[in-house]
């Protein structure tokens, strides 16, 4: 992917440079770029995916609303106009 795109307004395809350089959460405790992938408890399908930052000050996650390499809108479905701290929980049932 040449930029990052908003699949049906909620997930997040990355470009290919901010897929080289983000982890998944899975790792615990790691910092640095990170791509998250909620799923619905229901269906068991990715409802919403974002990219963001984990770090000392945000140990849960801050969303990017641009992506840092190709600068498309990445956090419209993420962030109302301001920073967005995600939230601990992990799963949505919506
Ligand atoms: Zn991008």
């Amino acid at each position: 992917m040449e930029k990052c795109e908003l699949k049906d307004g909620k997930l997040l395809m990355m470009c290919d440079s901010l897929n080289e350089n983000t982890e998944t959460p899975s790792s615990g405790r790691a910092k640095g770029m990170t791509f998250w992938m909620y799923d619905n408890v229901k269906t068991g399908k990715p409802s919403r995916s974002f990219a963001g930052i984990k770090s000392k000050q945000f140990p849960n996650g801050l969303v990017f609303k641009y992506c840092p390499f190709c600068g498309e809108n990445i956090g419209s479905h993420m962030v109302d106009g301001k920073l967005n701290q995600i939230a601990k929980t992990k799963s949505e049932s919506k």
